[in-house]
């Protein structure tokens, strides 16, 4: 009977404590060692991303520290976006609605959850250098990153990432079919296609060229950089000239 009675006690005991345990899981205070959210490409930046994530809302009045006079050249463009605060790092975020972007279509990749959220200029950019991927014979994009509050893995300087001015490509689609930065990535071949194998091969560095077009971003890193960029290319630093052009009205019909 005692036996019984310890037995039940200790279970009970067992019980709650493992229920304790889950709870404070739940509210988040597992403390440091319990958040996971270093990942093979970034590093956390004293919290988790998710917290940082959670602070964003959507604004119909942008503050004057924001760069209206790029959302509305965006507006003008026809680009569909919705204009937000508090994401940290970020001078002027939005939401990217519009699923084509200088009349390349981005679509993020399989493994990304997260929302589309750049600063104005990142999205201007790419505008405006849309024409010059579509020269290249690129159709579409598939992104994984866009903001992300997190540090450069191995340091303690923040990504370009966190300020919403860098976009990593996973892959491409176009005449060549699909290609994908792990698989069809020629590591060693410099150059705007000529030295290329394979027409998958040839479609990245193009796309790499028609980035470097007058110096539209600061900073392409590819898998020749390192071991971290050899499933993406990381894109960062919109040329602060680029502009995207307003959208073209359809002429009123005369009568
Ligand atoms: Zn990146």
């Amino acid at each position: 009977m005692m036996r019984s009675t310890h037995l039940a006690m200790l279970t009970a005991l067992i019980c709650a404590s493992t229920a304790t345990v889950a709870h404070a899981r739940r509210k988040g205070r597992g403390g440091r060692k319990g958040v996971r959210c270093d990942s093979a490409r970034y590093g956390c930046a004293a919290h988790n991303t998710r917290y940082f994530d959670k602070l964003v809302r959507v604004t119909h009045h942008p503050p004057r520290s924001q760069d209206r006079a790029c959302l509305g050249r965006l507006r003008r463009a026809g680009i569909k976006f919705r204009m937000l605060v508090h994401v940290k790092g970020v001078k002027t975020p939005v939401l990217v609605r519009s699923r084509r972007l200088g009349g390349v279509l981005y679509r993020r990749s399989w493994s990304n959850r997260r929302r589309f959220i750049l600063d104005c200029h990142m999205v201007e950019a790419l505008v405006a250098v849309g024409p010059a991927i579509r020269k290249a014979g690129v159709a579409t994009i598939y992104y994984s990153s866009s903001w992300r509050y997190s540090i450069v893995k191995g340091t303690r300087r923040l990504s370009g990432h966190a300020y919403g001015v860098a976009l990593d490509v996973t892959a491409i689609d176009g005449s060549f079919g699909y290609a994908s930065v792990v698989r069809d990535y020629e590591k060693g071949r410099w150059g705007c296609g000529a030295r290329n194998k394979t027409p998958k091969g040839k479609a990245w560095r193009r796309l790499y060229c028609a980035l470097r077009l007058g110096r539209a971003f600061k900073t392409i890193f590819t898998p020749d950089k390192d071991r971290t960029h050899r499933d993406h290319i990381h894109v960062e630093g919109p040329n602060p000239r680029l502009r995207a052009r307003p959208r073209r009205r359809r002429r009123r019909r005369s009568r």
